[in-house]
């Protein structure tokens, strides 16, 4: 079979592997027909993910059809259409132990650790698999994954109808945010951004108030916006030098700070301002069994997953939808590479 191999930073290749067997007695074999391109993968793809290894089979936001399940596989059967979990974990550390796989000590994502699926089939347990809501197609269905981590950051955040939000950043990763913060109907959402643009639509996806972090002070104009006490939580989904200490200065007293990044650059903070505020300052990293969360919410229509896909590519022009994406068309919404039979 073919699969996309980064070989090492900025080499990418379509290599020919063996087509895995089941491994373990509860694994299934799954074709995939639709793989999303994310950030991080470009990351990889580019040499700055601190995270990844090489060489590497990427691709974590991956969707395809069961195509053989092992003898005790019980959650999915031959011709399901599912999504899979990119999380692997030891199952007895203690993060795993405290039911946070997604922060286990030996952690191994798919297409980070271990081999990802940008590959025709790939063995998984039958626990990693969910099935796809009927009415959502193949390519549609990788924005599963992306919404995944922003139920995650608000789970981390314990968001409550009380709160009032602040989002920094309205790129791919805060607009999924925004989408899942609205559910829980805070009191206000503010979106902070240096792109005008960005920040119109996100005012038409149900962000009460947005500021111009370019132009204005964001923790000044975050307080105006609360009557002076701050949003009691903020996600920084942008993640950027001096969000972080942006964040923690807006942000009122006894709320949460949600940090995103994997960015390895210092960057100056003082305990005064996590202090004198309780703050509790949480990071938010992947996504913990949240699969099926997105999916109910998607089958009950409170979540729709369409009209984000704006290319498609055959993974065998992997090399060409990367170069698309480094291209920063401002067409470019998410980018799905796509399997034939
Ligand atoms: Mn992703
Ligand atoms: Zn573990």
């Amino acid at each position: 079979m073919k699969a996309v191999q980064i070989v090492q930073p900025g080499d990418l290749r379509i290599i020919d592997m063996e087509k895995p067997q089941l491994t373990e007695e509860h694994n299934v074999i799954v074709r995939m027909t639709a793989a999303g391109i994310c950030g991080s993968d470009m990351g990889i793809y580019h040499g700055t993910n601190a995270a990844a290894t090489y060489p590497r089979v990427i691709g974590h936001e991956i969707v395809g059809v069961v195509e053989e399940v092992g003898p005790t596989a019980k959650k999915v059967k031959v011709g399901d259409r599912v999504i899979i979990d990119q999380v692997t974990a030891c199952g007895h550390c203690y993060a795993c132990r405290k039911g946070r796989p997604n922060v286990c000590g030996d952690l191994h994502v798919r297409g980070v650790h271990i081999d990802g699926g940008y590959r025709e089939y790939i063995d998984v347990a039958d626990t990693d698999c969910y099935l796809l809501p009927d009415f959502l197609s193949d390519t549609d269905a990788v924005m599963i994954e992306p919404t995944t981590i922003a139920v995650q950051c608000c789970s981390r955040a314990q968001l409550e109808s009380d709160d009032t939000v602040l989002i920094i950043g309205s790129g791919a990763l805060g607009s999924s945010i925004l989408r899942i913060v609205r559910l829980y109907h805070p009191q206000r959402i503010i979106v902070a951004d240096i792109d005008d643009a960005k920040l119109d639509e996100a005012l038409k996806n149900g962000a009460t108030d947005v500021i111009n972090s370019a132009r204005e002070d964001l923790p000044a104009r975050a307080h105006e916006l609360t009557d002076g006490y701050g949003p009691t939580v903020t996600i920084d989904a942008a993640c950027v030098k001096g969000s972080l200490l942006n964040a923690l200065q807006a942000t009122g007293n006894a709320g949460r700070v949600i940090t995103m990044g994997f960015s390895v650059a210092p960057t100056e903070v003082n305990q005064f301002v996590i202090t004198s505020k309780e703050l509790d300052v949480r990071g938010s990293r992947l996504q913990n069994r949240k699969f099926q969360d997105v999916i109910d919410l998607v089958n009950a229509h409170k979540v729709d997953l369409t009209g984000s896909v704006s290319h498609t590519f055959p993974f065998t022009e992997a090399q060409k939808a990367f170069d698309f994406v480094d291209s920063r068309d401002p067409s470019i919404r998410k980018v799905v590479l796509t399997f034939g039979k």
